[in-house]
């Protein structure tokens, strides 16, 4: 995706040569507009796979994952990271280790909001070890619910997730697939060819 790749470049910041910054667009100021074409790429991708609805993680997955359910016209469910005073039972839950926190929490997502008529479709900011998709995908599987695939704004293809995921035949679409953070340079696996391409 064009504009993605674009401000990966122009703002995406590398923190070390597995982490990469996009505090600016994604996971603390948020861009809307870049939003609106993440969701309906998302859209484009899943609109034959009769979506019902779509699951993030809090908190970074929630703009996404927002704009992607306006299109198809369905509710999205963040599963949470912490422990609620208002979220105490009646619980699907799984363990997540995170990548960039270096912590396991429990997530966990109410059992009233997905069942087993639902086809889920999984969003998150970053795909990197999968550790969050599986955590996800085990929340759909309680739930008696079909996974119809996962849609990652920028995988870090150069971890093992998205194999681990494909390799288990887990459809993963990613908006922007990068191939390595070192030198300090951000290398794409797919360069978009910007004279060819729409968006
Ligand atoms: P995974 O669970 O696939 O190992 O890691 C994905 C999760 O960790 C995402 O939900 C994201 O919040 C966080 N994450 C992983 N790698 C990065 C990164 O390079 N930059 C940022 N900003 N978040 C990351």
């Amino acid at each position: 995706m064009k504009l993605l790749q674009e401000k990966i470049r122009q703002n995406g910041k590398v923190l070390s040569e597995s982490i990469l910054k996009v505090d600016s667009f994604l996971n603390h100021q948020v861009d809307p507009q870049l939003m609106k074409a993440i969701g309906d790429e998302f859209y484009n991708r899943f609109r034959q796979d009769g979506i019902t609805k779509v699951l993030t993680l809090e908190s970074s997955g929630i703009a996404p994952a927002m704009m992607t359910a306006l299109n198809f016209g369905v509710p999205f469910v963040f599963a949470r990271k912490r422990k609620s005073l208002t979220l105490v039972d009646n619980l699907f839950t799984a363990e997540v280790y995170s990548f960039t926190k270096q912590e396991t929490n429990t997530i966990a997502i109410s059992k009233e909001y997905i069942n087993r008529e639902d086809k889920v479709l999984i969003i998150d900011d970053f795909l990197a070890n999968g550790e969050a998709a599986f955590g996800l995908l085990e929340l759909v599987k309680q739930a008696g619910a079909e996974a119809k695939g996962i849609g990652i704004v920028i995988e870090k293809a150069f971890q093992s997730g998205g194999k681990q995921l494909r390799e288990q035949s887990i459809r993963v679409e990613s908006l922007a697939r990068i191939s390595s953070l070192q030198n300090g340079r951000v290398e794409f696996l797919e360069e978009v060819n910007y004279e060819q391409t729409a968006i």
